[in-house]
């Protein structure tokens, strides 16, 4: 068994059930998640038999490193995992706030300042169900759902690459395969896991999760009242045009996901962020900006536009600067704040949408 699977109490019942006192899970949690062990023998704090039994019982790895691919800027590095049944995931560090870097994203997404932030991109799903059109994981299919030891472990083996230069993970973005609602029970474990006070102590704040818009979880993750930032794949404002390149729409109406997400400000009082991916010619004119302001009235959010990142299964193109900032521009004067993300990674296919499990050559 991966020992990222085991939250704090189900580790202690372990500890209970092999006659140890309880303090050794404690001490077995902070070792994995303070100070970043990653095999059995660092635990020097433990007596040899102890070291041997974890050994025995656990794996402490999820997966080997294929690869990984730096982006020629050198901020993003993609790295390949392979799980033990051969499937393939992908996780994304994003460096931010070095010299070299775009003001723009000074004003991020979440409105906090942008200073060396050190972003995660993490996966939940070998593959995605949803079959989005322009997305690179949509093309490949469904695999699997990841365990929550899985998706912890993406950011433990980060965070100790991190470590090793004194750095930390900032912020972490829920974006890379699969949809995390989908999977809403692992991927829940697996925040509460790094959230843990005695553990990783990652705020909650610090994550934003993104979904395709799956009403009923929404609905639920508002009932939770988690303080975790919320983004909605919506990227169309009317019904049939959502459609024809998210077949999600089908079963779950722009009116219903907007109706959840008022919903949800409502239960939290947070905002909630629209992801808009701009394609030439199909999402963003002017009237499609004003249909979307109208739609999203009095919702306390904001919309993330990022021009659309080129996929080999979708022949969509990239929206330029210039009509952009016209969409940005029509959506602020309806009232809705706006911001055009900058594309990182897009040499390496680390950017949104792009992460299908192979490698570019
Ligand atoms: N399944 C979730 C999270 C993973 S996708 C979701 O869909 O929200 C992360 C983000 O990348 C989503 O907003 C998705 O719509 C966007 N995306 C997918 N393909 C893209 C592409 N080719 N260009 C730009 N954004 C894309
Ligand atoms: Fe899945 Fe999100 Fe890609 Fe749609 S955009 S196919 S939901 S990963």
């Amino acid at each position: 068994m991966l020992i990222y699977d085991l939250d704090l109490d189900q580790l202690t019942n372990l500890l209970t059930e092999w006659n140890e006192p309880a303090y050794r899970a404690k001490q077995i949690w902070q070792g994995l998640y303070q100070h970043l062990y990653n095999s059995p023998e660092q635990f020097t704090n433990l007596p040899k038999f102890l070291r041997d039994k974890l050994a025995q019982e656990f794996t402490f790895s999820a997966f080997t490193v294929k690869t990984y691919l730096d982006s020629s800027d050198g901020f993003t590095r993609k790295t390949l995992f392979e799980l033990p049944d051969k499937n393939l995931i992908e996780a994304v560090l994003m460096r931010y706030g070095d010299p070299a870097d775009n003001p723009q994203i000074v004003s991020s997404p979440t409105g906090r300042g942008a200073k060396n932030r050190r972003t995660l991109c993490i996966s939940t799903q070998a593959g995605c169900a949803m079959g989005c059109v322009f997305c690179a994981t949509g093309q490949m299919g469904f695999k699997r759902h990841l365990t929550s030891g899985e998706i912890v472990a993406q950011v433990m083996y980060y965070a100790r690459m991190l470590k090793d230069v004194n750095e930390s993970v900032t912020n972490i973005v829920l974006m890379g395969m699969g949809e995390p609602f989908h999977n809403y029970d692992n991927t829940m474990a697996a925040i509460d896991r790094l959230n843990n006070p005695d553990g990783f102590n990652f705020g909650a704040r610090r994550f934003t999760i993104s979904t395709v818009g799956l009403v009923p979880a929404i609905r639920r993750f508002a009932d939770e009242k988690r303080q975790v930032n919320l983004a909605i794949s919506l990227h169309a404002a009317d019904d049939e045009e959502r459609l024809a390149i998210m077949p999600v729409n089908k079963r779950y109406k722009i009116d219903d996901v907007i109706e959840a997400c008022r919903y949800y400000v409502a239960q939290t009082g947070r905002r909630v962020t629209f992801e808009w991916a701009l394609i030439n010619g199909v999402n963003d004119t002017p009237e499609v900006a004003r249909k979307l302001a109208a739609r999203l009235k009095g919702l306390l959010c904001h919309v993330n536009a990022i021009p659309l990142n080129p996929t080999a299964g979708y022949e969509g193109r990239a929206t330029d600067r210039q009509r952009a900032i016209i969409f940005k521009e029509t959506l602020e004067q309806a009232g809705i704040p706006c911001t055009i993300r900058m594309r990182r990674g897009i040499d390496i296919q680390a950017g949104c949408g792009q992460l299908a499990g192979g490698l570019v050559s």
